[in-house]
Parts: C-alpha cells; sequence; structure tokens
C-alpha cells in the first residue's frame, strides 16, 4: 500500500458552486503538436468542468486510488516544518502538487522523504521541484504536458489586451459609479501595429503568436530552437537571435521560458532599461524570471506602462506583496492554467500518470521530466539542472 500525500489549492471561501456557470465544457481531444489530450483507462472520478483542483475535489482521484488499497492524503498546509506536507512526507511514495499552490520539494525535504519515487505535477511547470535531488535520488518527475498550454496562451492574450487598452482601471471607474471617459481613456492605445514579441515560443509561446496574428501585430520570438520557415512565414515572424536583440525591437514583451538556474532574475533593472520606455510585460512563466523590485522600479518611473501576469514567488504571495500594489498592474493569483477546462484536462493526465506507475507501464515521454536518475522526455527538451 502507497501513500500519495497531494497537496492542492484550498477551497473556495465562498462555498463550493452550488451549480456551475456552464453546463458542459467543449471536449478537447488532442493538442495542436499532434499530442492526444490524457487517456486515462480508468473512469474519472469527477464530471468535466467540476472544480476539482482545489482540496475537496481531490482531482477526483480518491476512488481510484483507494480502490487500489492506496491511502490518500489531500492538504494545502503546505509550508513550514509543522505543516501535514512535512508530517506525511516520509512516509509519501508520491507527491502530487500544483505549481499554482506549489509544495516546493527542496533538497532537505527530498533528504526526508526516503520514500519518495515519483514527484508528479498536476500541470506544466516543475521548477517547484529541486530535478537535481530528484535525479540524484532516483525520483521520477512528470508533468502532464500540454493539458493547460492553451489556458495560458488565452490568459495572455486577454492581458495584452487588457493592459494596452486599459482595460481594468477603466472598468473599476465604471463600478465605482464614475464616467469620466478621459480617465479611462488617458492609457488606452490600440494594440494594431504594435510590436509583440515572446521570449519562447514553445507551446505556450507559438499558441499567443498564433492568437495574436489576427489583430495585425508585429509577431516577434526568440528561442534557442528556430521555427520552421513555413510556421515564421504563416505568421510573419521575425526571429532574433536572442532576447537582447528582441527586447530592443518589441512594446509588449511575453515572458514564456522555463525558469531553471540560469534564466532566473532574467529581467533585471539593466535589462528593463532597454526595453522601449512604456513597454508592456507578460510573465504567466515564473516570477522569478524577473527581479520583484525591478519591476516595481520600472513601473513607478513609467519605463514599462504596465506588467501583468499570474506568477510570483514565492506562491502564495504574502499580503504585502509589492506587486499587489504596484502601478499599473494586471496581475492575477497563480489562476491561468487552471480553468475548470484545464482542470478537467490535467487532473485526468494525473490519473493517467498514476495508471502507469501502479501497472509498471511506461509514463508517456513527453509527461516525463526526470526519470532514472537524469532528465528525460520533456525534461531533457525544456529543463536544464544547473
Ligand atoms: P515548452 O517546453 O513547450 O516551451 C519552452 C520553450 O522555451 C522551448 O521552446 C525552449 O526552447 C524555450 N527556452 C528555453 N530556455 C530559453 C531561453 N533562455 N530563452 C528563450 N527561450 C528558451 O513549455 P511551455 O510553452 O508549455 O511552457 C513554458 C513555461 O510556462 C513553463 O516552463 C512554465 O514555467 C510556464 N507555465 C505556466 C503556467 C501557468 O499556469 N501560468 C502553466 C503552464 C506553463 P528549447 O526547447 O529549444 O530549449
Amino acid at each position: 500500500m502507497a501513500k500519495i500525500l497531494c497537496v492542492l489549492y484550498p477551497d473556495p471561501e465562498t462555498s463550493y458552486p452550488p451549480r456551475y456557470a456552464r453546463d458542459d465544457i467543449p471536449v478537447i481531444s488532442g493538442y495542436a503538436n499532434g499530442q492526444t489530450a490524457p487517456t486515462p483507462k480508468g473512469e474519472l472520478g469527477f464530471k468535466p468542468g467540476d472544480l476539482i483542483g482545489c482540496v475537496s475535489g481531490e482531482l477526483g482521484l480518491r476512488s481510484y486510488l483507494e480502490g487500489l488499497g492506496h491511502e490518500l492524503i489531500v492538504t494545502s498546509d503546505k509550508d513550514g516544518p509543522d505543516s501535514e506536507f512535512e508530517k506525511h512526507l516520509p512516509d509519501a511514495e508520491v507527491v502530487i502538487s500544483q505549481p499554482f499552490w506549489p509544495a516546493y520539494l527542496t533538497p532537505e525535504r527530498i533528504a526526508k522523504a526516503k520514500k519518495l519515487k515519483l514527484a508528479l505535477t498536476a500541470g506544466i511547470g516543475s521548477d517547484h521541484v529541486d530535478l537535481e535531488a530528484a535525479a540524484r535520488n532516483h525520483i521520477t518527475v512528470a508533468e502532464v504536458t500540454g493539458s493547460n498550454s492553451i489556458s495560458v496562451a488565452e490568459h495572455v492574450v486577454m492581458m495584452v489586451l487588457s493592459l494596452v487598452r486599459n482595460y481594468l482601471p477603466s472598468h473599476e471607474i465604471a463600478v465605482k459609479g464614475g464616467w469620466n471617459i478621459a480617465d479611462c481613456v488617458a492609457r488606452s492605445y490600440d494594440v494594431e501595429g504594435m510590436h509583440f514579441g515572446t521570449i519562447a515560443a514553445g507551446r505556450i509561446g507559438l499558441a499567443v503568436l498564433r492568437r495574436l496574428k489576427p489583430f495585425g501585430l508585429h509577431l516577434h520570438y526568440t528561442d534557442p530552437h528556430r521555427l520552421s520557415p513555413e510556421v515564421e512565414k504563416e505568421l510573419g515572424l521575425t526571429f532574433h537571435e536572442d532576447a537582447e536583440s528582441l527586447i530592443k525591437a518589441v512594446d509588449i514583451i511575453n515572458l514564456q521560458m522555463p525558469l531553471y538556474p540560469s534564466t532566473e532574475h532574467f529581467f533585471d533593472d539593466k535589462k528593463l532599461s532597454q526595453l522601449k520606455r512604456g513597454a508592456y510585460m507578460i510573465n504567466t512563466a515564473r516570477g522569478k524570471l524577473v527581479d520583484r523590485d525591478a519591476i516595481v522600479r520600472a513601473l513607478e518611473s513609467g519605463q514599462l506602462a504596465g506588467y501583468a501576469g499570474d506568477v510570483w514567488f514565492p506562491q502564495p504571495a504574502p499580503a504585502d506583496h509589492p506587486w499587489r500594489t504596484m502601478p499599473n498592474n494586471g496581475m492575477t493569483p497563480h489562476i491561468s492554467g487552471t480553468s475548470l477546462s484545464a482542470q478537467t484536462r490535467y487532473a485526468a493526465g494525473t490519473l493517467e500518470i498514476l495508471e502507469n506507475y501502479f501497472e509498471g507501464t511506461p509514463i508517456r515521454d513527453e509527461y516525463l521530466i526526470v526519470d532514472s536518475g537524469v532528465l528525460a522526455g520533456t525534461g531533457a527538451k525544456s529543463y536544464k539542472l544547473t
């Protein structure tokens, strides 16, 4: 019998939805790169579209796991030595966590997790796991690659339009009973004709470029691997050999590269000063890609006209985190990849990976990050250990 320790974000503070806004969600069976959506063999323990990403939702895993005689612990109490997470970690064979509410698997915690064999990310982005320590300890790290890429891409498009058109402050004025149009439009522009650049054009970055194409923007990207000439032509892309070249050329910059040691604090005061004055920045990749206080300074000085994203460090962000109150921000909690639609896919993918693990069948290569002591599958392509 295995202990599965699952860390999910807390239940709604209001109440669990007595009825959902919609009665169903579209069925998505595959992704743009030809990968199929998750295909677990067993029954999903939930109805697609239900809220299952929080503690009471349990990703719908309880009946499957208990049916096999395993023990499932689900908690949101993840930080500090007295947390439920640390209490159960020494006995856990599988840890399931999420980027939205990450249970950080540090080298110290991994050293305490003597029975841990599988660290499973219910979503995408396993930087909350120290991959070196996981590799050293022969812990398999897997994530549900592709499950929420479009969810995040849609969020990026929303944030581009919200920032540039000054949507959030204008909405606020309407909510508060105001009607001063000049106040609303004093910072409002059209995106048409602007230059948009993404640092990284992987699954999400490319999906963002595709979705922005009809808006008449000039599209730029940089990525260690250049896209095919066909895709570049179809989208009218300008390729930049490096981020330094791209950031000088664009009005709106999107961060979509993974976080690993060499990309941490990629945007500091120096890099921010190289942007055009009044650039907008979107970051749904990871909070630590940027220097927290440098972003605040750039917004205060006007070097950045706006900053929006859903990724912070640490998560949850403390109540006094300066990004909550900095000027011209469009921050949300980490929500872009956990819409009800995304939850359905990543919970199904979590079940698929658990089925593989307990049946001893191979986990899809695209889901693997670390396996048998080395970076594997998607991990070998997208992550670096140092
Ligand atoms: P992919 O692996 O598909 O794409 C990442 C791309 O980044 C690859 O093309 C990679 O190139 C490129 N890359 C790596 N290093 C650099 C660099 N230094 N500069 C420029 N490009 C670089 O990942 P996804 O698109 O699926 O996800 C990207 C990131 O988004 C994730 O790592 C995660 O942090 C974040 N994410 C956030 C979510 C949210 O809810 N906000 C949800 C899902 C993901 P190459 O392959 O050639 O190395």
